[in-house]
């Protein structure tokens, strides 16, 4: 074969295999989005309880498991995937902890038109809701209970926070040192204050709270602080963020400007646990 023909053939099979390469890679991405979504992966149900609008535009939903599914366990942080259709799935976090299993509860930010938003939207006490999981790396370890952690969240990326705190302070008290970032864009957005207020009074040593409210419509209240989280985190020193482990739950954005800002801290990409929405 003359040099030529060597660069035709060495061409030619540098693409052949390139496509297949493609090809066997889609095909295991087609079987693994199959194997999560159809019949190998148990599908549990839920009966729905109780629902309540708890800010304009979200809901709380509390759900009791079937007796059928009483085998559904999950580490507090995970998710849960629900089916909203048919073939259509929605990932929502939960947003109690595993103790309080057989029930569990989710909030759920309602986007007009959206599929799982008008399932969700649609959903009246003692209908049943189909699901699979649990998923999501982000979970407590032991280290976190003594370390302590922390948790920045903006709007309903609250969610797997509140499973943190309700596992960390209900009927015992962690003792590291816990600081929660909590953003929202107007006063009436902010979920969950009443409980967040309570722990920071029952344990102010070591529960510290920043709210931060980007665009507020009155005059703030004390306890609240004008600005984005990001502001927030980027008036903290080094040192706060020194070996803590750093929970993060939002939108891309956020997530993306925040991861920024630790990295510019010094912080250990290893320290850093995050959901996306
Ligand atoms: C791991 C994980 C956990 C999640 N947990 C929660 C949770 O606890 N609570 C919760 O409310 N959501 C959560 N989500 C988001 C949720 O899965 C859905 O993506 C979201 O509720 C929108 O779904 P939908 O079917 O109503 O809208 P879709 O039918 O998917 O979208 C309808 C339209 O709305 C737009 N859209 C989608 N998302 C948003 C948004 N956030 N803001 C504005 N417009 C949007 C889309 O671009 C589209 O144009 C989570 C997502 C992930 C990946």
């Amino acid at each position: 074969m003359n040099v030529a023909g060597f660069f035709v053939f060495f061409t030619v099979s540098f693409f052949l295999a390139k496509w297949c390469l493609i090809f066997i890679c889609n095909c295991a991405i087609e079987l693994w989005v199959f194997f999560c979504q159809n019949s190998f992966v148990k599908e549990f149900f839920a009966t729905l309880v109780d629902v309540e609008e708890i800010a304009p535009g979200i809901k709380f939903f509390d759900f009791q498991l079937h007796e059928d599914s009483r085998d559904f366990s999950f580490s507090t942080g995970q998710f849960i995937s629900v089916r909203v259709g048919p073939q259509v799935f929605r990932a929502y976090s939960l947003c109690t902890c595993r103790k309080d299993l057989p029930r569990f509860s989710l909030v759920i930010k309602l986007i007009p038109g959206g599929i799982g938003s008008t399932f969700f939207d649609k959903l009246q006490p003692g209908q049943q809701i189909p699901f699979q999981g649990p998923f999501g790396l982000m979970q407590l370890d032991q280290d976190v209970e003594s370390g302590g952690a922390i948790f920045i969240a903006t709007g309903v990326g609250i969610a797997p926070m509140r499973a943190f705190w309700r596992q960390l302070f209900s009927g015992k008290k962690a003792t590291g040192q816990f600081d929660l970032f909590f953003g929202f864009r107007h006063e009436s957005d902010g979920i969950f204050l009443p409980e967040i207020f309570a722990l920071q009074e029952e344990f102010s040593e070591n529960f510290h709270v920043t709210l931060c409210v980007s665009k507020p419509l009155d005059t703030l209240p004390p306890n609240f602080q004008l600005g984005r989280v990001t502001a927030a985190l980027g008036g903290k020193p080094e040192e706060f963020f020194t070996n803590r482990k750093i929970f993060l739950c939002g939108s891309r954005q956020m997530v993306e400007q925040v991861k920024e800002i630790l990295q510019a801290k010094g912080v250990d990409r290893a320290n850093i646990f995050q959901e996306i929405y």
